[in-house]
């Protein structure tokens, strides 16, 4: 029987066709180039159990910045608010890849969601994990019931090979005193977390904790506390899509992370997540249709009526 979500799915799917076209697929990372750009797909995962999925909701794709939600969360779990000694938590206003604060600001990124911030991040969890790649891989397993989920060999090395800025931004945290382990050891690390393959379905599952007072509905594993998840998706609403956070809290009002992939993970509180992926970016990175779906959604719900908090 179709629902009202089943309707407005159909209705975001006959939308979005004449948009195909309009933005670019990432090509920086050369692997990434080759995506096909014509594919959407959308998933919902209530708290109450129920999903919904539409186009190539199944379709695995690379998550790239979506991992950065990720790696955060272990990371908040691991070191708690000494997080905050290495990484700031304001909106940086520049590109996702942005070294330009980072003089100024004496090496401490501006939030974890932007290049910089994950970087940090991710040298955090190296110097925790001899195996960073298994212990995200097993956390994203565990949350998506899904044992086979992996990383891409072919996407990681592109992006490794390719990883100049990064690498360049890594060093110069390091010269702050703001990087423990060596640059090349931590992007191994990250450029297997951004290579990560999943879902929408898989995604939406995956980050339904956040929609669930920090409860994995799934596994029943407490994942963060009620007031550690409503500080993540604080965080999400105002850094998650980078410079175009503004324009996305305003279009859509949700704590969301995107990627260059071409996905988007967003969190309804107390409702559910959805999760987006079309591959042509706008100029700020992130999913041109991805945005448009989620803004639809919105409309057609009513859901960003109802109180964030
Ligand atoms: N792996 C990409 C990078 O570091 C992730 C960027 C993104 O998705 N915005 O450039």
């Amino acid at each position: 029987m179709s629902t009202s979500v089943d309707l407005w799915l159909a209705t975001i799917f006959e939308e979005v066709q004449p948009l195909f076209g309009k933005g670019r697929v990432a090509d920086y990372i050369p692997a990434l180039a080759r995506v096909e750009p014509n594919q959407f797909g959308m998933a919902i995962a209530m708290v109450d159990g129920r999903h919904y999925a539409v186009g190539d909701a199944h379709v695995l794709f690379s998550i790239q910045s979506i991992s950065k939600l990720f790696t955060f969360v272990l990371a908040l779990k691991l070191i708690g608010d000494d997080i905050w000694q290495r990484i700031g938590r304001e909106p940086s206003g520049n590109a996702f890849n942005s070294m330009v604060q980072l003089e100024t600001e004496h090496g401490i990124p501006r939030n974890p969601f932007i290049n910089a911030g994950a970087l940090v991040v991710t040298d955090i969890l190296t110097q925790r994990y001899a195996h960073l790649d298994l212990a995200l891989l097993n956390f994203l397993r565990r949350m998506t019931d899904s044992p086979d989920l992996n990383w891409n060999k072919e996407v990681a090395k592109s992006e490794r090979d390719t990883a100049h800025r990064n690498m360049a931004m890594a060093y110069f945290m390091k010269s702050f005193g703001n990087f423990v382990n060596s640059p090349e050891l931590v992007l191994d690390n990250y450029c297997r977390q951004c290579a990560t393959e999943m879902s929408c379905t898989q995604l939406a599952q995956a980050a339904i904790f956040l929609a669930n007072d920090g409860l994995d509905i799934g596994s029943g594993e407490q994942v963060l506390t009620s007031e550690a998840a409503r500080r993540v998706n604080a965080l999400l609403l105002t850094c998650g899509a980078y410079d175009a956070a503004g324009d996305y809290a305003y279009r859509i009002g949700l704590p969301l992370k995107t990627g260059v992939g071409g996905g988007i993970v967003a969190v309804i509180p107390n409702i559910g997540t959805v999760c987006v992926w079309s591959p042509e970016l706008d100029a700020k990175g992130n999913s041109l249709i991805g945005g448009y779906a989620l803004e639809r959604l919105m409309q057609l719900s009513g859901w960003g009526r109802m109180s964030l908090a």
